[in-house]
């Protein structure tokens, strides 16, 4: 095995090098500009590029090509095309043409749509994004593509991520142009997602139902042994762990992933994998690669990858960290507080800009990351709150204080602080970060927004994310573009900024009950659960921003609000059916036969005299909680029915958090019980303690 990163990495893309080798100097410098551009591949060089992909494809080892592309599942979608042309003649010929390379038309039928396309007119279409490289996964060319419907309708999440991406550019650009920067001529956003996820062993997966149909368990009592003697976190790896993880790396930095940082995570079979950040499209696409590596790779050691919120009943669940930071083509980092006044000045500008963005826009925050499975997470006592709060550190707290009042900063010591005059004490990573408890926490550089779910798609949040931002940049522009003094202008704006919107700024410990009641008398949103969130998504006001951002249409944002509504009703209706058969065909059979064969025991023992007391006790025990079982299980049948007759999808997904979920914990409890109670030789599945400490 070659061990040489150097070698391997990024030799299954078609990169830069590549291109240059294989291209034409001409051509080359034509494709090159589409992609530092990012426009549309110029007709006129996509036959030669195509011609050019086939060929290192084929060198590679690749058989077929396909349009790679993120339908609104959340996850990726691709239909393989050979290359083989057999000729008239019988002649076998290998082909890749410029408008296979341009543009597909998958049959989208099957994707959901919303509504945005009426199924008489299936078509849908990938266009390729020459911004994001083409690369080799097991013998097939994939070219990433953005879909969209025959009416020219998004409808996958790539497509308003570049969009949001674009608006952001614009008005940053905007505002760069106001401190002098004429040399910059784009700015993207960067993102660098840290992604956790669960190894189990495959041969106790395999016999739980609720794993293979939901990634989570929906049944389990607590083993002896859960995360509290906190000693996995960055614990030393397991041999079986660490050679999945090499492989993956590998695997990873062929496709040009730059996997960098591995390690244990809190709960026992928990792991986390971060790449170097990249421009946000990029990271979208890395981090899909990434997601489907892990579960690929894991199977290949006779493990397998959960990325699911939340596996495990009272164990810690998994998110993805997404750490964001804005960057210009000149390499400068605009959320970096920079080392003279003019730099601190803009840092400070852009700092406002997110903390009064994080502020009011609150919901398209909160609702990017709501599924089924992250309800479980946001808001359970665990991992950040449901509230979305800003941790700016003490210091940068301190600073912000000191211009909202103008008041010296204590650190430097005697004047006021004046923006763009001074500078601002050296900014240090705030230790208190490490409590990790909020949800969007800014780290020396970059903010970290912890709400994501570990299988979610990053696009969505940075969707929103974006688009929030290039709104209030449009807002803080269109003011100082007017001002006549433009010190005094940004100076008064970045102290309006700070005291309308510090009411999102919050240091203290996000899981502590007194926040909650802290944040609803600050006036915070606390949306616990999906169906709470989602309906934020259609109303006016964002509506207009989407709108107002070119980031989405009205028919867009609806289909979308559409979509993941459905799709929560969706998950909980597979839990609550895999519930009731496990609940039927394993847990109740197996405690009935255990049940019997205490009762025989305890008349045989009667028959002779012995005392019976232990078994009575079990069996009567059993019994109750058993017939606990059988009446939850029956509620929760009827309840499924009666959701299958609600044909409005808003009235579903209300139905579900409403009646669903409380039944499935309703039946979940009195099995866990008798779980705990029964002979584990009977349990029909494998119990907790087998799937945490079985690999
Ligand atoms: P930790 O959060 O564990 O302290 P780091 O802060 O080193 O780890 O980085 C976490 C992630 O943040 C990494 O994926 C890293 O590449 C990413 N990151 C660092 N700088 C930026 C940036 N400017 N923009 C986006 N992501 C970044
Ligand atoms: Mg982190």
């Amino acid at each position: 095995m070659k061990t040489d990163i150097k070698e391997i990495f990024g030799c299954q893309v078609f990169d830069e090098k590549k291109m240059k080798d294989y291209l034409a100097k001409d051509t080359f410098r034509e494709l090159e500009k589409t992609i530092q551009e990012g426009k549309p591949l110029n007709p006129k060089i996509a036959e030669a590029v195509a011609h050019a992909m086939k060929e290192w494809a084929l060198e590679n080892g690749a058989t077929h090509f396909t349009h790679w592309f993120q339908p609104l599942t959340g996850v990726t979608a691709e239909k393989h095309d050979s290359f083989l042309n057999i000729g008239k003649n019988g002649s076998i010929d290998m082909e890749f043409s410029g408008k296979e390379l341009v543009r597909g038309e998958p049959d989208a039928s099957s994707f959901p749509s919303g509504g945005l396309r009426a199924t008489f007119e299936a078509r849908g279409y990938t266009a390729w994004d020459p911004t994001s490289f083409v690369f080799i996964k097991n013998k097939v060319l994939c070219i990433p593509t953005a879909f969209y419907s025959y009416t020219g309708h998004a409808l996958d999440k790539k497509i308003p991520l570049l969009r949001s991406m674009d608006a952001i550019n614009k008005q940053a650009l905007r505002v760069l142009r106001l401190f002098g920067h004429d040399e910059v001529t784009s700015v993207k956003t960067t993102v660098g997602p840290e992604q956790e996820y669960f190894l189990v062993d495959k041969k106790y997966y395999e016999q739980r139902k609720d794993l293979i149909y939901t990634g989570r368990t929906l049944f389990g009592a607590p083993c002896p042994k859960g995360q509290e003697m906190e000693d996995h976190y960055f614990g030393t790896i397991k041999d079986r762990v660490q050679e999945f993880m090499q492989d993956l790396n590998r695997q990873l930095w062929k496709l040009g992933i730059e996997a960098k940082t591995e390690h244990n995570e809190v709960a026992p079979a928990q792991f986390e994998l971060a790449p170097v950040f990249s421009t946000t499209n990029i990271a979208n696409d890395h981090n899909q690669l990434t997601m489907e590596m892990i579960q690929r790779i894991a199977k290949e050691h006779g493990l397998v990858a959960l990325l699911h919120e939340k596996p495990f009943d009272g164990i810690n669940g998994s998110g993805k960290h997404n750490n964001w930071s804005i960057s210009t083509n000149t390499g400068i980092n605009l959320l970096d507080p920079g080392n003279t006044p003019q730099d601190n000045a803009q840092f400070l500008l852009f700092l406002a800009a997110v903390i009064k963005a994080v502020d009011e826009h609150q919901d398209i925050l909160r609702l990017s990351v709501a599924t089924a499975a992250n309800d479980h997470r946001l808001g359970a006592n665990e991992a950040p709150p449901a509230i979305i709060s800003i941790f700016l550190g003490e210091q940068l707290t301190e600073v912000l204080k000191a211009i909202e009042n103008d008041e010296p900063i204590e650190e430097s010591g005697t004047e006021v602080m004046r923006i763009g005059v001074d500078i601002l004490p050296k900014i240090k990573k705030d230790a208190t970060d490490r409590n990790r408890t909020s949800p969007f926490a800014f780290t020396g550089n970059k903010f970290e927004f912890r709400m994501l779910g570990s299988s979610n798609s990053i696009a969505g949040c940075n969707i929103m994310l974006n688009t929030a931002v290039a709104d209030v940049l449009e807002g803080f522009a269109d003011q100082l573009e007017g001002a006549e003094n433009f010190e005094d202008a940004l100076h008064q704006l970045i102290k309006t900024t700070i005291k309308e919107h510090k009411r999102i700024i919050f240091n203290g410990n996000g899981y502590d009950d007194s926040w909650i009641a802290e944040a609803e008398k600050r006036g915070l949103l606390n949306l616990r659960t999906t169906p709470d969130a989602l309906p934020y998504s259609i109303k006016p006001e964002n509506i207009a921003l989407f709108k107002r951002q070119g980031v989405l249409s009205e028919e867009e944002a609806r289909s979308r609000y559409e979509i993941t509504m459905e799709e929560y009703t969706k998950i909980v209706n597979i839990e609550a059916l895999t519930m009731v058969n496990m609940a039927r065909k394993q847990i109740m059979p197996a405690v009935m036969g255990y049940s019997k064969t205490l009762t025989e025991t305890a008349l045989s023992k009667k028959e002779l005299g012995i005392e019976t007391e232990y078994e009575e006790a079990n069996v009567k025990e059993i019994s109750a909680y058993l017939t606990e079982a059988m009446t939850a299980c029956s509620t929760l049948d009827e309840k499924i029915k009666t959701l299958h007759s609600i044909t409005e999808f808003d009235k579903a997904a209300y139905y579900v958090r409403d009646e669903i979920l409380p039944a499935m914990d309703a039946l979940r409890a009195p099995c866990d019980k008798l779980e705990e109670i029964c002979d584990d030789e009977i349990w029909p599945f494998p119990t907790y303690g087998k799937l945490l400490f079985g690999i």
